[in-house]
């Protein structure tokens, strides 16, 4: 057939829209997605005639066609992927994980009506804050707490209630940089405090603070250094001499200590992390923490410290363009509580538990998924290793964890083209690749995704053969 006579076998949409495998897929899929598909189809295989692609093509082909756009018209943008890459707290892949109990009670949340502004005893209007304050003050020994959108609206609405207007005295070495372009001096631009630097970038000393105080500084604020660490010839000013100084002056200490910890790592054979609990007891007027980093819960920034303060701040009219909705609630509710018993926290919530679980474990773990993938990829080579996985997140950037991961090459298919396989799945499989090598980190892998890696390979290893 020559191209002319080809053209004009194409077949209309309403036509196809007579197929038996549109007509079922019309029962489970919006008709302007359909009818799309089927155009998008057809238009393929025209500029497959014309560029002379195809000698010859059935409506059959077009429809095989059609279900391949559809699968991929109907699966969300915004999805599921597996975090292979040992990146614990991966803030691109969503950070942390939610309890079971956590995910349950976002669904409730979800699908009922609540009592989010509603004072059951009362029956009056309530607070959305009320429910969570007194789990964040009995877990973090502070007098008073609220929540908000994340730790940089919180850091922000603290600064613009107490320093609006105000200078607030921070030390060169702390004006960090966070992913996601949250770099404290311009978010104190924003808040309307006026930034004023004090020390080196290496060393700052109490005079440093000091020296500095004038009847228009409105805190004094420490950063901590979450995500790099500076060493050598270094001098910081420690928290005890900050409370110390601002008591003597009648000015806020304020610390925005970024990753929520809230239990002692070192007790657990990782480095000691400042915890939330020590800042309050050393005096600390308000801490600013998020929730979604080695908390374990969902992105919330939480406030807590002197009543005095917090209650001016739940004042302030900023508060209701970064509140914190019902879901959110919800999920941070039911992480906090299983801080009340520092057991049940470690062990169900996966933040914590893919950082402390043993790497004995994840050797095992290894083998198991090892024994899988060999069976469906028969000439991949794979070697088990150890390793080491990050905390992630920009919190404690100089742990190592060791791990065990999958170490994977084949003479079939390059290196790069198996990450991109993998990262192109129908749930994608996010690797690393070392040395020529994809990467496979078994700490951030869940259990019940084996069988989703398993078919990948199963699928990419028969279509290389
Ligand atoms: C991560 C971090 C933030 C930002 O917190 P988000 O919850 O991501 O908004 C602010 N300050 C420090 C020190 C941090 O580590």
């Amino acid at each position: 057939m020559n191209n002319k006579e080809l053209l004009r076998k194409l077949p209309k949409i309403d036509e196809l829209l007579k197929e038996e495998i549109v007509l079922a897929e019309l029962n489970h899929t919006l008709r302007p997605i359909v009818v799309e598909a089927l155009r998008e189809s057809i238009n393929k295989f025209r500029n497959d005639i014309i560029s002379e692609v195809i000698s010859d093509f059935s409506n059959k082909d077009i429809l095989r066609h059609f279900l391949y756009l559809i699968q991929k018209k109907n699966s969300s943008k915004f999805k599921k992927v597996i975090n292979a890459t040992g990146v614990i707290i991966h803030t691109n892949l969503g950070r942390s994980l939610l309890s079971q109990k956590a995910v349950e009670s976002v669904k409730v949340s979800a699908e009922n009506y609540n009592n989010l502004e509603y004072n059951l005893e009362t029956g009056e209007r309530g607070s959305r804050y009320s429910h969570i304050e007194e789990l964040v003050r009995k877990v973090t020994g502070a007098e008073a707490a609220m929540v908000v959108n994340n730790n940089a609206a919180a850091v922000m609405l603290v600064l613009n209630t107490l320093c609006r207007n105000k200078e607030a005295i921070v030390s060169r070495g702390q004006l960090v940089e966070i992913g996601g372009s949250f770099r404290i001096p311009d978010v104190m631009n924003f808040s309307g405090a006026k930034l004023v630097e004090v020390g080196t970038t290496n060393r700052t000393h109490l005079y440093d603070y000091e020296n500095n105080i004038n009847e228009n500084t409105g805190a004094l604020l420490k950063v901590h250094t979450s995500n790099f660490k500076i060493i050598g010839f270094t001098e910081e000013v420690n928290l005890e001499e900050l409370v110390q100084l601002g008591k003597k002056y009648n000015i806020p200490v304020i610390e925005d200590i970024g990753s929520g910890v809230l239990v002692d790592f070192s007790k657990y054979g990782l480095s000691y992390e400042p915890t939330v609990q020590d800042s309050i007891k050393k005096g600390v007027d308000i801490v600013t923490f998020s929730g979604d980093k080695m908390l374990g819960g969902p992105q919330a920034g939480v406030i807590a410290g002197k009543k005095v303060y917090i209650d001016k701040i739940k004042k302030n009219q900023l508060t209701r363009a970064l509140r914190i909705d019902k879901m959110t609630l919800a999920a941070l509710e039911a992480t906090f509580k299983y801080y009340l018993d520092e057991e049940e926290a470690v062990k169900n919530i996966p933040t914590l538990y893919m950082m402390l679980s043993s790497k004995e474990e994840h050797k095992k773990r290894a083998q198991n998924l090892r024994d899988k993938l060999q069976k469906v990829a028969k000439d991949l080579e794979i070697k088990i290793s150890l390793d080491y996985s990050m905390v992630g997140g920009g919190s404690m950037p100089a742990e190592k964890i060791e791990t065990y991961v999958l170490k994977l090459k084949s003479s079939r298919i390059s290196t790069k083209d198996l990450e991109e396989k993998l990262r192109k799945n129908f749930i994608p499989i996010i690797t690393r690749i070392y040395n020529d090598e994809v990467y496979l980190d078994l700490r951030t892998i869940l259990d019940k995704d084996f069988h989703i890696i398993v078919e990948a390979f199963n699928n990419i290893f028969l279509l290389e053969m």
